[in-house]
């Protein structure tokens, strides 16, 4: 996304104040970094032989045959949409919004870090300040709940990082901030083999992380193999959204 940084307007009354969101945060200096903070959710209650599955649309591309097994198996997942993608798929994104067996989570507006200095992750630059995350945040957030009718409950950040002051930013901003139990597919680059063991190998209340942007990749192929194996064991793929997360 081309453009400068500045902070977005609020659209509608119980929106939070912007201005004031990234006011309170600017000049905090974080002390941690990584994909796991206090704040961050990653797991949850389990009733038993529970996971939930999660998957992030980064940039352009759409994994089909990843999307056609969990609708064949009526295995729900939290879809985390960023702009980028929405941009790439616009036709797409409105069809994953209208079905009910998939909830759609914030994946950020440029996909980058969460950050307010800038730091990177896996050679990608972070968001530079507290106005940068507000904007980060909250422009697709508009933009998601424009698609769907309702506001997104989820963020997790492009490459799942953020710093503590970010991790606080999002939930003052009335999102949660979700991070991940188990890394499926290592962004993609998995073989379905390893995904498959990824997933099966998954505790009770975990929370799977993989992607549906990369259709070359084996995370599609995994991703079935595990459920076909996982339900006929009696497991059960559940909706985050109805969950205690903790
Ligand atoms: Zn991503």
């Amino acid at each position: 996304m081309c453009g400068g940084f500045a902070v977005p307007s609020a659209t509608a009354a119980s929106d939070p104040d912007l201005a004031a969101v990234a006011a309170h945060y600017r000049g905090q200096t974080p002390t941690r970094w990584g994909t796991s903070l206090p704040g961050i959710a990653a797991t949850f209650a389990a009733s038993g032989r529970q996971i939930a599955l999660t998957f992030d649309a980064c940039v352009r591309r759409c994994d089909e045959a990843l999307l056609a097994t969990l609708e064949r198996n009526s295995v729900p997942a939290l879809l985390f949409l960023s702009s980028v993608w929405i941009d790439a798929n616009p036709g797409r994104a409105e069809q994953l919004a209208a079905n009910p067996l998939f909830e759609i989570g914030n994946h950020g507006t440029r996909h980058v870090p969460l950050s307010v200095t800038g730091r990177s992750a896996y050679g990608i630059g972070g968001s530079r300040s507290a106005d940068e995350v507000v904007t980060e945040v909250w422009t697709n957030h508009t933009r998601i709940a424009a698609l769907t009718g309702k506001p997104p409950t989820w963020f997790r950040p492009g490459t799942a990082y953020y710093d503590d002051v970010a991790v606080a930013i999002v939930a003052e901003l009335g999102e949660r901030p979700l991070g991940f139990t188990v890394d499926a597919d290592d962004g993609a680059k998995a073989s379905a083999a390893r995904v498959r063991s990824a997933i099966t190998g998954a505790a009770p209340g975990s929370v799977v992380l993989a992607h549906m942007n990369h259709p070359e990749s084996g995370t599609a192929a995994g991703v079935s193999d595990a459920i076909t194996a996982m339900l006929a064991t009696g497991w059960q793929f559940v909706s985050l959204s109805s969950q205690f997360v903790q």
